[in-house]
């Protein structure tokens, strides 16, 4: 069993405080690494060494292209060691090996992505009304403080760190406490590949504390987050200190609509798919069915007849298709949304409970829950569960589904599903949110914007857009005209 050290400086550090945090498997309880439970000292001598690099260090020197080819040895180096991480991604925070599969090599796929980049972060000349040569550039903000959840622990590392480090800046990455194994061995990759020291530091830890002083800490000059609306709200307050730049991805509780001319066996389908994969622990799942009426008890009866082929056990064990949730406290978080369904008289369809499998005992699962005649007042229908839990709506016209898909807070992602082009361009106009998917669900690629509206977030991740919040804008006049300006 590995002990971990932080990732400062380009060397590994124990933490100042001497304390260690034990990682368990979620899927057996197993003990399977130790890592630094980081305090606020760690997390400014990281600030610290990120400062050094970007203010002194050799990186602002480096160039465009040189910083996307050490871009491409990071992609490089996930892929030479991709079994290896899937399988530590599985352990660590759950999800089945074909899920953790896919992550590693978009986490891959994401590096080189923006190491093409690099090369074309550019800047552009205005015509303006004077003699003068003015132009914009674009240049890096500088210190980054980046913070993750546990869901999808090495892909939210590449979606930070590749675009920030592929526009110049220096980042102190803070992964989930829960699940920080495969940013560590990020980091070894980049020790292995000779990043310069101080360009990309890793220190794990609380959010208390550790996350507080990046979120906090006056030396930073932007602060990147991915996590709950709750602690967005602090870090929004603790950014305020020095004006830092901000960029927020947060929870959703999205619609995923269903009209009744769907093509039924693909809506059936995404309906469970939206729902239920990465054990429904998705910022972006489609926790929401709304149905049109005149199909709801087909749409219903199909799901039922196919929940038997959600496998569930241990992520690492074949055929399975739903991993263990995360923790025993987000278990118990998830049992009790469902209580509060029930006492809400939403109707069980089905799941609910944890699987009765013996072998699974030690895990943290919980079945595949279905619950029907859900309101939209009820709780279980407003609020994040963040598990395998499907409420099912119904509606009668294009308007109401459109007023249900909107009636909530958040507005990350959505889901429309109907055959008819006119109808779905119409829907996805009107929904208030940064992902609209249509006939499919959670497809989500390194090219494209990601990001909410409303409480879902602030800024955009990904594509063109994703380099943009790790870049100022700077704007140059050089005056052409030999005589003074001449005002006295
Ligand atoms: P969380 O907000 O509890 O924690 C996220 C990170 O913030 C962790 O690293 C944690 O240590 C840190 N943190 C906690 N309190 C902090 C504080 N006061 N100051 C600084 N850092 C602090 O979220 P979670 O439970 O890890 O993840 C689940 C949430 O993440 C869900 O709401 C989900 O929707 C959201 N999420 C959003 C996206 C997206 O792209 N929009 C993607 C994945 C997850």
């Amino acid at each position: 069993m590995k002990t971990y050290e932080n990732y400062i400086d380009g060397k590994w550090q124990s933490s100042r405080g001497g304390k260690l945090r034990e990682i368990h498997d979620p899927g057996n309880g197993e003990l399977i690494a130790k890592v630094q439970e980081s305090n606020r000292q760690d997390v400014v001598a990281a600030i610290q060494a990120a400062r050094k690099a970007f203010d002194s260090g050799p990186w602002r020197k480096t160039s465009a292209l040189d910083r996307g080819k050490i871009l491409f040895k990071i992609a490089e180096g996930i892929r030479a060691q991709a079994r290896k991480l899937a399988e530590l991604e599985v352990r660590n925070c759950g999800k089945p090996l074909a899920e953790a599969e896919f992550d590693i090599a978009d986490a891959a796929n994401c590096f080189e992505f923006y190491g093409g980049l690099a090369t074309k972060i550019h800047g552009e000349t205005m015509q303006v009304p004077a003699n003068s040569l003015s132009f914009v550039v674009r240049e890096p903000i500088g210190v980054c403080g980046q913070i993750i959840p546990w869901n999808y622990p090495l892909l939210m590392a590449a979606w930070k760190l590749a675009p920030a480090l592929a526009a110049g800046n220096c980042c102190i990455l803070k992964p989930s406490e829960m699940t920080p194994l495969t940013a560590l061995e990020l980091a070894d990759i980049f020790r292995q590949i000779e990043l310069p020291a101080g360009v990309a530091n890793i220190v794990t830890g609380p959010g208390a504390g550790a996350g507080e002083e990046l979120t906090t800490n006056t030396l930073v000059d932007k602060i990147a987050f991915t996590g709950g609306t709750v602690t967005g709200r602090k870090i929004m307050t603790g950014a305020a200190a020095n004006i830092k730049k901000i960029s927020l991805e947060l929870g959703g509780k999205n619609p995923n609509v269903v009209f009744a001319d769907a093509d039924l066996a693909a809506s059936i389908d995404g309906a469970l798919f939206g729902a239920f994969a990465n054990q429904g622990e998705v910022c972006s799942a489609g926790s929401r069915l709304l149905v049109e009426k005149s199909i709801h008890k087909q749409l219903v009866e199909g799901m039922l007849a196919k929940i038997p082929k959600i496998k569930l056990g241990h992520g690492l064990s074949p055929g399975v298709k739903m991993g263990p949730l995360i923790s025993a406290t987000h278990r118990d978080k998830v049992e009790s949304y469902i209580k509060l369904g029930l006492s809400e008289g939403a109707k069980l369809l089905c799941g609910g409970k944890r699987p009765e499998p013996s072998d699974l005992s030690t895990g943290y699962f919980v079945e595949p829950t279905i619950f029907d005649n859900v309101t939209p007042n009820m709780r279980i229908s407003r609020e994040e569960i963040f598990g395998p839990v499907l409420t099912v709506t119904t509606f009668s016209s294009e308007e109401e589904a459109v007023k249900l898909a909107n009636d909530t807070d958040y507005g990350l992602a959505a889901g429309i599903w109907t055959q008819n082009v006119q109808k779905a361009v119409r829907v996805a106009q009107q929904v208030r949110a940064g992902i609209v998917w249509v006939n499919t669900y959670h497809p989500t690629f390194n090219e494209m914007p990601w990001g909410g509206y409303k409480q879902s977030g602030i800024g955009r991740e990904l594509g063109l857009y994703g380099v943009d919040e790790y870049l100022e804008t700077k704007q140059v006049n050089i005056n052409l005209d030999e005589a003074p300006i001449g005002w006295y």
